[in-house]
């Protein structure tokens, strides 16, 4: 059995067992990782997310009582809630928060949500920022808006999810997670614009390249990202006041030199060189993979990565050490991927040297005496569908 259907079928089996009988549906949404553009989302900028292989399924079906009963293989225990707990954010909590705050938003925007019960099994690994929240938002979604003939098309989706995971949960994310968990499109990166909230679908068909993207996973255990990502999103705003700019985005790569000399510290200085320098990236990534020249964006994803380092200093050893060794064993580029210190590294590679590539990262932390990282190898995948 192949895994997607593998984790339909462990969604369905949860199912009938928690509730007997048959779900009217399943739907399954996306992990995503982000090729280029870390940190300027909030700076009103770019990234270039692509959706994952590996999918979050919910199999669900209408409850009469009106409420709704949610069970995932990640616990022993079915959560359930009524349209009260669903009204006030945080009064489910714990991970079902995600699928009541998905039941709040519809109601805020006056949706009649159905009463459900839902059964959900993941692929998507938790917590390694490859977005298994907005994998569950998505899914959840999906199927209470088929399953109560809710009238939302698809492109408001997105907006919706993140107010569940800002509002309900209390994540403060921007909205590319969602945006390509629920648009991600094979073959395809999507070019968001996190200012204008406009997406573009960017042809990047590794597979008919030859090539895939090396997903690592650290391992590297969380060193203090929350205050360190509250403190870099504190000093690119300060730097726009500054500036005179309502984001940093306004500052064109041409004036980025006259804009650093009007800085007088020189960490501000680094953290504003980073932003700049990457939005540009992000553009002359699309660029590049407009022309179908997709080997030729490497040395931009490693620049990337070396800004991330250097300029706004979010990386650590581990990752450093992955990246590295990637590039060493012959990747066209390699960055850490994600708001950083841990996380995912990606490592674009011709794919019949994705597995050497791996065991030279492998044997790098081996050397090191990391715990040893997680690889997967990746392509393009589909956005938020129903399977059936
Ligand atoms: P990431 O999105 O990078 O995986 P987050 O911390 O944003 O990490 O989201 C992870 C949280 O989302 C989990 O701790 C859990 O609460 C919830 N979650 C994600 N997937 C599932 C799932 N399949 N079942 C239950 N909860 C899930
Ligand atoms: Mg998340």
């Amino acid at each position: 059995m192949s895994a997607a259907a593998d984790v339909a079928a462990r969604a369905t089996a949860g199912f009938r067992q928690r509730y007997g009988g048959e779900p009217a549906g399943r739907w399954a949404a996306p992990g995503r990782v982000n090729l280029i553009g870390e940190h300027t989302d909030y700076n009103d900028g770019f990234v270039l997310p692509f959706a994952l292989p590996l999918r979050t399924v919910v199999a669900a079906a209408v409850a009469d009582d009106g409420r709704w009963s949610v069970w995932s293989e990640l616990d022993d225990e079915p959560v359930e809630f009524g349209p009260a707990e669903a009204d006030e954010p945080g009064r489910v909590d714990g991970w079902a928060a995600y699928v009541a705050g998905v039941v709040w938003a519809l109601r805020a925007a006056g949706h009649t949500v159905p009463g459900a019960r839902l059964a959900i099994a993941s692929d998507v690994p938790v917590g390694s920022g490859l977005s298994s929240s907005a994998a569950i938002e998505a899914a959840v979604l999906a199927a209470l808006v088929e399953l109560g003939g809710l009238d939302l098309p698809a492109d408001r989706w997105p907006r919706l999810a993140q107010r569940a995971e800002n509002d309900y949960v209390g994540a403060p994310t921007g909205i590319m997670d969602q945006s390509a968990v629920i648009r991600g499109r094979p073959g395809h990166a999507l070019f968001l614009d996190c200012r204008t909230e406009a997406v573009e679908q960017i042809p990047f068909d590794l597979g008919a390249a030859g090539l895939a993207v090396l997903v690592i996973d650290s391992r590297a255990p969380h060193r203090h990202a929350d205050g360190e990502y509250a403190a870099r999103r504190k000093s690119c705003e300060r730097a726009a006041k500054a500036l005179g700019v309502a984001a940093l985005r306004d500052v064109a790569t041409g004036d980025l030199e006259a804009a650093l000399a009007r800085l007088d510290d020189t960490e501000t200085r680094r953290r504003v060189r980073h932003v700049v320098t990457e939005d540009q990236r992000v553009l002359d990534t699309v660029e590049l993979l407009r022309a179908g020249r997709i080997r030729d964006i490497g040395p931009l994803l490693t620049a990337s990565h070396a800004s991330m380092r250097d300029d706004f200093e979010i990386t650590v050893p581990e990752i450093d050490t992955a990246v590295e060794a990637a590039l060493a064993a012959g990747a066209y580029g390699a960055r850490m991927t994600g708001g950083g210190f841990g996380g995912c590294v990606l490592a674009l590679v011709d794919a019949d040297a994705a597995d050497a590539v791996a065991a030279a990262v492998a044997a790098a932390y081996a050397d090191r005496g990391f715990t040893a990282p997680g690889t997967r190898t990746v392509l393009p995948a589909g956005g938020t569908t129903r399977l059936d």
